[in-house]
Order: C-alpha cells, then structure tokens, then sequence
C-alpha cells in the first residue's frame, strides 16, 4: 500500500503519494507563507490527504516539519519561521481526515530519504549537511535517526567554531552555519568586493542585481583572484565543520545537499583535500567517510516523511 509524506515549508506544503517501491506516484501542493495560523495550515494538509486518497486509503502519513517536534505526543513543538507553537496536530489531523499522523523535522526527512534510498543509500551511518540559507542537517546511525531526549537533536548548523565569532540567528555567535552557510559565503563576498573594486564579481553582481553564492562560484571559475580567496576561505571554513562532524559521528557517508552542493564533483573534490588531513588519525585510517551530493533533491522532504512514517509502523 502506498504511504504518504508531507513536506511543510515556508512557501509551500508539498504532499506526495509513495508506492511501495520508494516512488513518487502522485504529487499536490498548497502555497504557504508565514504567519498563518496552525488552523489553516492544518487544514491544508488534511486537504492534501484527502487529495492524496482519492483512489483509495495510504498505509501511513508521515509529515516533515521546519523545526522541532514530538512524534511521540504527535506534537508540533516549535518552528521558527512558520509559526507552530506547541501544536497538537497530530489529534488535529486524526479529527479532520482519520489517519493518526507522524511527525519528523524536515531536514532528519531528507537524511533519512537519502540513507535509504539516496546517495547514501546501504550505508548505515550517514550525516547529511545542507548548505542554503542556514545549514540545517540529520545523523542516521545504525540505520536509525538520531532525534535526541526532545526530538531536537543534528543541529548541526550551530556548532561554534569560532568562540566569539560572527554572529548566528539562534543568539549564539561563531556557530558553523554563520561560516558556512550560503548566506556566510556571500557575506564574505560582499567585504571582498568593496575591498576590491576590480573584482569580477561587482560585474557579475551588476549584471544580476544581486550578490549570490553563484557571484562568488562563477567569478571563481573564471580565475578572479579575489574570488579565488573567497570561495578558498568558504571552503576551509566548510572543512572544519565536516572535519568535526567526521570526528563526532565517523559515518560512511557525509552527504551534501542545498543550492551550493549543485557545485558536484568540482566542491566534493575541493572538499575531500581540505576536510580529511583534519579527520582524526586519518593517516592510518584503513577506511574514510565518503563525501558525496544527495541524490533526490527537493523531494527528499517529502519521500523521508512517508518512509519515516512506514518505519514507525512496522
Ligand atoms: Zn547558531
């Protein structure tokens, strides 16, 4: 029988219908944005189920989630940029469609989805990074996730590395995602170019209207020298987190995902010089973390909602 997942974000809530061979045979979305009540958002969802079961009832329904929560209690505890606060929407659901729901943070969804049947698809231990906006993140070991005592744990983002360091958006400063995060590496592009008007990327960010990530990496390309300092200190700063995370979890697979991670073959090769000479008695290692590129990209959400939900039911 089929499953369902459901992906909530900021923009949207995805939902799709997952055959029993892990595919997507039937997609629907509804527009979000923020600051909509728990009510309405709740409500999209059971539209969706409904959507979803028109041709008959799913085996489970399983629903990823910006933030943290309580599958246990089926409680939404809190998210930060779409606003649940303590919601029960597991019995909300239960009442509006009839199926008793089950509740995972979006970022452990996408882990899971990729350690079963992903880019890190037979590995039993897996940490997987995503590098957009912040860096979010989710640790599979023994084929298990890691969820921790209140289902908040694989913040992998705030990790400081630099005690005082730059600011971070949980309150805390020199946290990894405010180094490098896609949001840190255009910060530092945004110094170098006014240090440097010569620069590339002042033309390549005219020509846009903006400063991206792609300003940084495309100007780089090029051989700009000022992007080559920049996209060379991102990547150190990269490196000593996933050197820490290897050092933590020592999982077979670190697995990248986000805008930046669309770089490929070109970043895991950059990476792989710079991250395993800082991994503990590398030199007499006889086997090493593979670094790769998730492989299912924004549907990874989704898939690791529904197979989360089929797991906790077997
Ligand atoms: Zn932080």
């Amino acid at each position: 029988m089929a499953t369902i997942g459901i992906d909530v974000g900021g923009g949207s809530i995805k939902g799709a219908l997952v055959n029993e061979e892990n595919q997507i045979v039937k997609q629907c979305t509804r527009v979000n944005r923020i600051n909509r009540s728990s009510e309405e958002m709740a409500e999209d969802m059971a539209d969706i189920i409904r959507e979803l079961t028109q041709d008959g009832p799913a085996e489970a329904v399983g629903i990823g989630l910006p933030g943290t929560v309580d599958d246990e209690a089926g409680v939404v505890v809190y998210t930060p940029n779409v606003g649940f606060r303590k919601y029960d929407l597991r019995a909300a659901l239960k009442e509006m469609t009839g199926y008793e729901v089950h509740l995972i943070n979006d970022a452990n969804a996408a882990a899971f989805a990729e350690s079963q049947i992903g880019a890190a698809q037979g590995a039993e231990s897996v940490v997987v990074v995503t590098l957009g906006t912040g860096i979010g993140g989710g640790v599979v070991i023994g084929g298990k996730l890691l969820t921790g005592y209140t289902g908040a744990a694989s913040e992998l983002g705030h990790m400081v590395i630099v005690k005082d360091g730059e600011p971070c958006g949980c309150g805390r400063k020199g946290c990894f995602e405010a180094y490098a995060s896609a949001t840190a590496l255009v910060r530092m592009a945004k110094k170098a170019m006014a240090e440097h008007p010569e620069s590339m990327m002042n033309e390549l960010a005219e020509k846009d209207g903006k400063v991206g990530a792609r300003t940084a990496f495309e100007a780089y390309d090029a051989g700009d020298p000022t992007a080559v300092s920049v996209v060379n200190e991102y990547l150190d700063w990269l490196a000593e987190g996933l050197a820490n995370l290897i050092n933590i979890f020592f999982p077979e697979v670190i697995a990248l995902s986000g805008g930046i991670a669309n770089r490929g073959e070109s970043l895991i090769k950059a990476l792989e010089e710079r991250v395993y000479p800082r991994t503990h008695g590398s030199a007499y290692a006889l086997k090493r973390t593979k670094l790769a590129i998730c492989s299912l990209g924004y549907e990874s959400g989704m898939i690791g909602a529904a197979l989360y939900a089929k797991s906790v039911m077997e």
